[in-house]
């Protein structure tokens, strides 16, 4: 029996060993397959979990320049808006009606925005009729641009804050974000130039309706830093978008020059502002023709504020 025994075993033994291999191949590779599918399954989910992350980033940028570009359009409303007289209008008349009928002693033009891809052509045109202007400038990383401040006052004229990052809703989010975008173009003015600037404009106007933190906030900083804001009582009205032509520009600059004792104008020296540059020679030749200075700021100047207590 025994014998038997051992001689089915050895008969057997190597086809149930190699059935039993086979067996545990089959599960193996059972169990691999299964496992990786679950690898591809989960590699899946994680790309589609990416893209959609990424897609979300896209949103939520192109969200915030979307909010970005409204409070720019919400601040050149609002400038405007703090121009027009309210007692005008209540009179049935949307131009404030002036008793002036003399001519300035003195006219300011003033840049707002730059340095830009005008700011150049710009200089050249007050360096050919022989006049100074006054630029309010914002921060750029652009090198060849920062050489613009360094030009702007070497030639005579005035160099001004209109902040580093001109972003209303950084800019006025509170007095510490206000103070150290102050503080960035200052800076960066004073190493370029080697000069103090000159005094500051706020993004738009101490009278914007943009910011929720009263104005008055703001004007404490640069009160406490002896910094003199300026505002304006002509808009060139170049801040338009689309583009206002050249004529419109004149007209706007020329019409009211009457109703101030000194009138300062508002242009903007940005890259697409184009019709500014071309407007230039007109204004300035037109004022010239009036016999009225063209000048830059200095301490003698009336201070135009549109903010009131
Ligand atoms: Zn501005």
């Amino acid at each position: 029996m025994r014998v038997r025994r051992l001689k089915q075993l050895l008969l057997f033994g190597p086809y149930v060993v190699f059935l039993i291999s086979i067996i545990l191949c089959i599960s193996l590779f059972i169990l691999v397959a299964r496992e990786n599918r679950r690898i591809d399954a989960m590699q899946e989910e994680i790309e589609h979990l990416s893209t959609n992350q990424d897609g979300l980033i896209e949103k939520v940028s192109s969200l915030g320049s979307a909010v970005d570009e409204l409070s720019d359009a919400v601040g050149a409303i609002s400038n405007e808006l703090s121009l027009i007289d309210i007692g005008a209008i209540e009179g049935g008349k949307v131009r404030p009606v002036s008793t002036r009928t003399t001519w300035p002693t003195r006219v300011y033009l003033t840049f707002d925005d730059g340095p830009s891809a005008n700011t150049e052509k710009i200089l050249d045109i007050l360096d050919e009729y022989g006049v100074k202007g006054n630029f309010f400038v914002v921060g750029t990383e652009s090198e060849n641009l920062r050489r613009m401040y360094k030009r702007i006052v070497d030639e005579g004229h005035v160099l001004c804050m209109h902040s580093y990052s001109h972003k209303y809703n950084e800019i006025y989010s509170s007095v510490d974000a206000f103070t150290e975008d102050l503080d960035k173009i200052h800076s960066l003015l004073v190493e370029v130039t080697g000069q103090e600037p000159a005094g500051y404009r706020f993004p738009g106007g101490s009278s914007n309706s943009v910011s929720r933190i009263p104005m008055k906030e703001f004007i404490k900083v640069l009160d406490e830093r002896g910094i003199t804001y300026y505002d304006w009582n002509i808009v060139s009205g170049d801040a338009t978008n689309p583009m206002l032509p050249k004529e419109k520009i004149i007209e706007n600059s020329l019409s009211d020059l009457c109703e101030f004792e000194e009138a300062m104008i508002l242009f903007h020296d940005l890259s697409n502002k184009t019709s500014t540059v071309e407007a230039l020679p007109e204004i300035i030749e037109a004022i010239q023709e009036k016999d009225i200075p063209i000048v830059p700021i200095d301490d003698t100047t009336i201070v135009i504020h549109h903010y009131t207590q």
